[in-house]
């Protein structure tokens, strides 16, 4: 079975839609409302400030253009992975210790507020402890070496390098690794079932969310007027959390970011044999500069991820593009079925930093975590819940990072990018 655009649950096509929980279907806003806060985006960015400021006692309404979980917070690698997407020793450098530190103190959050919604709210999304991160070459592996340095400078303990073959064998079954960096408290989960799960906990609050309804506007003001196909909301405060699917809404934020396509495949059911190849049943990710992630679902799939498009065309064939990936890490799956296929599109940014601010006084915005984003989309939605309620310390710590557009603009940012990539392409080929 594939993945098609015909699934009835009118989530995106993936291995998650077929085994989404039941979830209501929202009904598009048809009238003139009031809220304290709306959010533009049903992903995590959106869920995860609707959630915290829900608690705080607003009045918080949701606009997705098409169901909850459709963008990337419902179709990706599911994968707990603290930190930014650029290394925090990297933004010490260019921009100094004041600048780094605050940064640094929320890299471990994410995972944190992850965890805690889904104990209270009691949500069923297959989560479990436990990531890895693995070297191709011994050149790589210096590293993880580094990054176990970094983190535990940082205060995060408890995180074990593994060099040995017979070692590394022991947590994920292949010949492909040098070393690995283990770290319990990354971890794995149903990324749709997250959404939904926390969509039920946002309306348990008093939330309310509109699926496929469509922001056309968003008009400055105090209140702001947030306009959809067929209604409009007056607001003190809006969120954009639009990502990688924001289309010409908000031009200032597309001119300064680049949507780029990652893809994913899931296995047949394995069996016993899944538990051959990832033993630690923890989730794995490659540290290449085109990365290489996987893990196993909850009825023992290997779904398996990689490969950037930058500008997001949707390739015709993730099969054929990502099972020899997969074979190269696995070829002891030679003759297993792949059942599903999907793509989904994140937000790179030139810094690889997410991009936080307002576009005016009372409309703020998040996007651009450049690949890694669960742990951060979660952390922001809490630090934009406290800029609302008048503590914008934290966002600000975010807020004040330059904004760098991608050389070329928009006519040529992809081809620019893409031969950019081509050296870093060469270097992980080379493992070096
Ligand atoms: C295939 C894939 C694998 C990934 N794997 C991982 C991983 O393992 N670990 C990790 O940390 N990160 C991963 N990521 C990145 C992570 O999924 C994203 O950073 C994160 O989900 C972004 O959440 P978001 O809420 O900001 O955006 P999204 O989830 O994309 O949500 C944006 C929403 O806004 C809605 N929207 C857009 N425009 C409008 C409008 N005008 N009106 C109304 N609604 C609108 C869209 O429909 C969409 O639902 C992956 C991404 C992809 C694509």
């Amino acid at each position: 079975m594939v993945a098609t655009a015909h699934d009835n649950t009118g989530h995106a096509p993936s291995y998650y839609a077929h085994s989404a929980n039941a979830a209501p279907e929202r009904p598009s806003l048809q009238d003139n409302i009031e809220a304290d806060a709306c959010i533009v985006g049903g992903g995590y960015t959106g869920l995860s400030a609707g959630i915290a400021l829900a608690e705080a006692g607003m009045k918080v309404v949701i606009l997705e253009r098409a169901r909850v979980g459709w963008g990337a917070s419902g179709r990706n690698g599911g994968q707990i992975v603290h930190s930014f997407s650029r290394d925090i020793d990297v933004i010490e450098r260019s921009y100094g210790h004041a600048v780094a530190e605050p940064l640094a103190r929320m890299m471990f959050e994410g995972a944190q507020v992850i965890r805690e919604r889904v104990a209270k709210y009691s949500i069923d999304c297959d989560l479990k402890d436990g990531g890895i991160f693995s070297a191709i070459s011994p050149r790589k592996a210096k590293g993880l070496i580094e990054q176990k340095a970094l983190w535990e400078r940082w205060g995060h303990p408890g995180l074990t390098l593994v060099d040995s073959p017979d070692e590394v064998r022991q947590w994920v079954n292949t010949d492909r690794y040098s070393a690995l960096l283990i770290d319990p408290t990354g971890g794995h989960f149903h990324p749709l079932n997250l959404a939904l799960g926390e969509a039920a906990a946002l309306e348990s609050l008093g939330g309310r969310i509109y699926e496929h309804c469509e922001v056309v506007k968003i008009e400055r003001g105090e209140p702001a007027v947030v306009r959809t196909t067929q209604g409009q909301v007056r607001a003190r405060y809006v969120i954009v959390a639009c990502n990688a699917y924001i289309g010409d809404l908000e031009p200032a934020l597309v001119a300064k970011s680049m949507p780029c396509g990652t893809q994913m495949i899931a296995t047949e059911p394995l069996g016993a044999l899944a538990d051959e190849l990832i033993p630690s049943d923890h989730c794995v990710e490659d540290n290449n500069f085109l990365l290489d992630y996987f893990r196993l679902s909850a009825d023992k799939r290997l779904i398996y991820g990689g490969g950037v498009v930058y500008g997001a065309r949707d390739p015709k064939e993730v099969k054929s593009l990502i099972r020899p990936q997969m074979l190269k890490t696995f070829p002891q799956l030679q003759n297993v079925g792949i059942e599903f296929g999907w793509t989904g599109n994140f937000l790179l940014t030139l810094s690889r930093m997410p991009q936080v601010g307002t576009l005016s006084p009372n409309i703020y915005y998040s996007q651009g975590c450049s690949g890694h984003g669960i742990t951060f989309t979660h952390l922001i939605g809490r630090v934009l819940a406290e800029a609302l309620k008048g503590d914008a310390s934290r966002f600000g710590a975010f807020a004040r990072l330059p904004h760098h557009p991608f050389p070329g603009g928009r006519a040529l940012r992809v081809p620019f990018t893409a031969i950019g990539a081509l050296w870093y392409q060469m270097r992980d080929q080379l493992g070096v």
